[in-house]
């Protein structure tokens, strides 16, 4: 692949860690990061060890006056370069993260522009961060200062790498915090490439900082007494283990974590509609989205119309090489792989309807090797087999029948997820009546997964705790100070 025109060729320099503004050779293990595609090496990343972490967040600690001092005009406009330069290099950093994620070239290039669009969104915000006055009469005055919260940790997952730091370091910035982000173990590439372009913004040496590595190293980060404020995304387990971390700093949490999401279709729905929007929520980045549309709900006399349509629908998305920008890549790695495979196989085992796919398609060399996936839905599925309450985080969709709206409502809350949620009808106040009634953080109707990057996002039940994105992500990163003035006469 590395004679590929669009292979990024300096792919070998991403490999250490970014502390106080400068690359830091990493000082614990040697990890090999593997083209999903053909698992071939195309970098080694160095773990950092414990004493770097520290280093991150007394970096942090240290940029903390210097970038909160600054005018927010200033923020504003290292932001705001920060955001073109994104634009600028978008080419090189989708062929990064395509490479590295096993994500197709043209969905990687729009998450790097998300990226660009939450600095750009944020930056706006930085001279509009008002307190507010408390009416206590005529002898006192008191009003609220939004102060910063201090040094915030990231901690990420290997889907979104880009977008997902964005929309976690962006508002932090912009209210004056400071951050150490750990990416992904399996892709830290463009969060390493970014920490270079922040700087060539004008972002003050330590107010953004990256350790690498896996468990060890998020823990570490998670548990510092430094700091204030962490905001995780990934699993549901994991995210228990980070909130549990946190609390011997007392640091605030946003945990963004799992979810099962479930998308009613009720019989006056525009099927052609609810088709294409499900084949791209449950196939879209091989399915390995927080808010996959993993659970068809379907009203009896639509659903097996509804699955025909789905089986072309799915049967038209090619698999390819990410830099060949197919419509479906590999899974990231062959752990996750063999995590999908096994959800599968256990249902087929357990005599569940396979409609499409279920096995790995065979692929051409070099992508026989690859961790490749092809969409799969199975039909009927029973409420409680596995398959319907776990998240399987692949190409995988579960359709259950419901005689009726009632029942599709209560089916759709029938999981101890509520990420995201979709209904469809034609019927404005039974689609009303169910989004409220939903228990999720956000509700599509009439369309999944179609909606900006300023709408809040988040989860309720065991999908987390918090707000994401928009306006409502700025104030995670601010502490309120209240300030009295008495002057009695
Ligand atoms: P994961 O929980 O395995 O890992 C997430 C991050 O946590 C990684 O950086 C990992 O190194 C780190 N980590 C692992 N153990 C840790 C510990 N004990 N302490 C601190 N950090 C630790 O998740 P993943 O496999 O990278 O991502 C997939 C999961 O992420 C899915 O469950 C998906 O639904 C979720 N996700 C949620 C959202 C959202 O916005 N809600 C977005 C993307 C992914």
């Amino acid at each position: 692949m590395q004679d590929h025109p669009r292979y990024p060729t300096d792919i070998a320099q991403a490999t250490a860690q970014w502390i106080g503004g400068a690359f830091r050779p990493g000082e614990g293990s040697m990890r090999v990061l593997l083209d999903p595609a053909t698992q071939n090496g195309i970098a080694r990343v160095p773990d950092a060890a414990a004493v770097q972490v520290t280093q991150a967040v007394e970096a942090a600690a240290q940029a903390l006056g210097r970038w909160a001092r600054r005018l927010p005009a200033d923020r504003a406009r290292v932001l705001t370069r920060l955001a073109g330069l994104l634009e600028e290099k978008a080419d090189h950093l989708a062929a990064l993260e395509a490479l590295n994620v096993g994500k197709p070239l043209s969905q990687a290039r729009r998450d790097v522009l998300r990226a660009a669009d939450y600095f750009r969104f944020y930056a706006g915000a930085c001279d509009k961060l008002n307190g507010e006055t408390i009416p206590l009469g005529p002898d006192q005055t008191a009003l609220t200062l939004p102060e910063p919260v201090g040094v915030t940790a990231h901690i990420l997952p290997w889907n979104y790498p880009l977008s997902t730091l964005a929309r976690g370091v962006a508002p932090a910035l912009a209210v004056g915090a400071t951050v150490v982000a750990k990416p992904s173990e399996l892709t830290p590439l463009t969060t390493l490439r970014m920490a270079e372009l922040a700087q060539a913004a004008g972002l003050p040496d330590g107010a953004f900082n990256v350790v690498t590595g896996g468990a060890e190293v998020g823990a570490m980060l998670a548990g510092h007494p430094g700091i204030a404020h962490v905001t995780f995304t990934g699993s549901t387990a994991t995210g228990q283990k980070v909130m549990q971390a946190a609390a011997a700093p007392v640091a605030g949490v946003t945990l963004e974590l799992g979810g099962k999401s479930p998308v009613i279709v009720l019989e006056d729905a525009d099927l052609d509609l609810a088709a294409r929007d499900i084949a791209r929520g449950i196939f879209f980045n091989a399915g390995q989205v927080c808010a996959a549309g993993s659970r068809l709900i379907a009203q009896d006399s639509v659903h097996d119309d509804l699955i025909a349509r789905l089986v072309t629908e799915a049967k038209a998305l090619g698999m390819g090489h990410p830099l060949d920008d197919p419509a479906l890549g590999p899974l990231v790695s062959r752990a996750q792989f063999k995590r999908v495979a096994g959800y599968v196989d256990r249902a087929r085992a357990a005599g569940l309807t396979c409609v499409l796919g279920g096995e790995p398609a065979p692929l051409p060399a070099p992508l026989d090797k690859g961790n490749f996936y092809p969409p799969t839905i199975f039909a009927d599925v029973p409420a409680e087999a596995e398959i319907a309450c776990d998240e399987v985080f692949g190409p995988v969709l579960a359709t259950f029948r419901v005689p009726d709206a009632d029942a599709a409502l209560a089916l759709a809350n029938a999981s101890p997820f509520g990420l995201v949620a979709g209904v469809y009808s034609a019927d404005a106040t039974t689609a009303l009546r169910l989004a409220r009634g939903l228990e999720a953080g956000q509700v599509f109707v009439n369309g999944f997964l179609k909606a900006g990057d300023t709408v809040p996002f988040g989860g309720v039940k065991t999908s987390g705790i918090g707000r994401e994105k928009g306006l409502a992500g700025l104030a995670t990163y601010t502490a309120p100070k209240s300030i009295i003035l008495n002057h009695p006469g």
